[in-house]
């Protein structure tokens, strides 16, 4: 063999320029952290990643102990039973056709929500507050993103003149990011500002994904969607993590309306190169939450009891949030707050703290209460806004109370179980005014 060359001057590996800047998502991150202080033996109130507090309902988890011996790799697109499954499941609401082959399963919604970037061309709108995944996705695949900024006094609802205004700006085509009922606002849209939305979209030729993960706990059960306004133009996205309280199991599904085939055929081929198919038994455990024309009861009684604790729990920590000074949309859905501490403002810059970052930082410290900077929701870092996730309590204990609370005729009204989060917000409360 002839000499080898000296080993080269320049450093093993260099990073590619998609990554630079790129760090641990803030909801993961937060949760890694919240874990190493508990290790310490801190006190912490976790109201920073958002996972749901409930227990996957009992006929899921046997489900899956039923399937466990399902070993063979299923189609990329997924099991053909779980897409008729999650299809009729859609065709619950008016005005949506889907059909088995509309289906696309993945390993959850955020994994497809990356492919559909990878095979889309043109431009992401993301309305803010945003999901604190989607700007960084779009980051990593190299593609522009432009921010539709929203207001407190609109709560948080995108306008059809902003969406007409950023359409203007650029030629498509366009990708708009929706998420209702929002992470991080806990608020959904009105049928009529979906119909006005949808015109717009109509009009500039804009594709919809609408993330609807947290559609089925919309506390008053009346989840709309936008779909039905703009049938041929929406993308819906949907999963187990949150209204079935099983995020670990990373199980998520779009749908895709018949004209948009090629991109499903486009993110299945990517899928069927990178991760080729969803974990087997979680794809049959899956068929049991999605199938039939109507949910039965164990799920029927699983979700009303878990909007009825959330709406509880989302109404108390409103109230005192706003007895405490801070600003807050009145939520109707999922399990997040996003009060703006603003009106706060000179009060916490007397004590050094002028940003959201200075904000959760310092709250932690001080309280142990954990919650996220609306920065990372592609907010100015400068505004005082911070997401809490209300879900650092024993959910299964939540349900019995709750079903217990049903039965009693006293009327009592207690709901220990959720004590550990008003805790955390009424700690929260008193540090800001302090
Ligand atoms: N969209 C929103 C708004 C979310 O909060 C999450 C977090 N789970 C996801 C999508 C991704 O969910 P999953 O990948 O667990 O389906
Ligand atoms: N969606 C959850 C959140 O916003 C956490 C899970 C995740 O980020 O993937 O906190």
């Amino acid at each position: 063999m002839r000499p080898l060359p000296k080993p080269p001057d320049h450093p093993l590996v260099r990073l590619s320029h998609n990554v630079d800047g790129v760090e641990t998502s803030a909801t993961i991150a937060i949760q890694d952290r919240a874990s190493q202080l508990r290790s310490e033996g801190r006190r912490v109130f976790k109201l920073g990643l958002g996972q749901s507090p409930f227990p996957v309902p009992g006929p899921m988890v046997e489900s899956l102990r039923a399937h466990a011996g399902e070993k063979d790799y299923l189609p990329t697109a997924g099991l053909p039973a779980l897409r008729a499954a999650i299809a009729q499941y859609h065709r619950r609401k008016p005005g949506i056709q889907a059909e088995a082959q509309d289906v696309l399963v993945g390993p959850g919604s955020k994994e497809l929500l990356f492919l559909l970037q990878v095979v889309l061309d043109g431009q992401v709108l993301l309305p803010t507050p945003a999901w604190v995944s989607y700007a960084p996705q779009a980051r990593i695949l190299g593609r522009r993103t432009r921010y539709i900024h929203t207001r407190a006094e609109d709560g948080w609802q995108l306008s059809p003149e902003a969406l007409d205004r950023a359409c203007t700006e650029h030629d498509g085509p366009y990708l708009l990011v929706l998420n209702d009922p929002s992470n991080p606002t806990g608020t959904s849209y009105s049928p009529e500002r979906q119909r006005e939305i949808a015109a717009v979209a109509r009009a500039y030729g804009v594709v919809i994904l609408s993330d609807e993960i947290y559609g089925e706990l919309r506390f008053d059960g009346q989840h709309r969607s936008i779909a039905e306004d703009w049938p041929e133009g929406t993308i819906l996205s949907t999963g187990l993590s949150k209204w079935c309280g099983a995020g670990g199991w990373r199980l998520g599904a779009f749908t895709f309306p018949r004209g948009l085939q090629p991109v499903l055929r486009a993110m299945e081929a990517v899928a069927s190169e990178t991760y080729t198919t969803t974990s087997a038994p979680i794809q049959y455990a899956a068929v049991t939450a999605f199938e039939g024309d109507t949910f039965p009861d164990w799920m029927v009684t699983y979700i009303e009891g878990a909007r009825r604790v959330l709406a509880r729990l989302a109404a108390q920590s409103a109230a005192r949030l706003r007895a405490a000074g801070a600003q807050v949309a009145e939520p109707d859905g999922a399990f997040y707050l996003f009060p703006d501490f603003g009106p706060l403002r000179q009060r916490l810059a007397a004590r050094g703290i002028h940003d959201a970052p200075q904000l959760c930082e310092q709250l932690l410290l001080d309280t142990g209460v954990m919650c996220l900077p609306g920065q990372a929701f592609g907010r100015p870092r400068e505004e005082l806004t911070v997401r809490l996730s209300l879900v650092d309590f024993d959910g299964a204990a939540a349900l019995a109370q709750d079903a217990a609370l049903a039965q009693d005729a006293a009327g009592s009204d207690a709901l220990p179980a959720i004590a550990p989060v008003l805790e955390a917000i009424d700690r929260l409360c008193a540090w800001v005014v302090r």
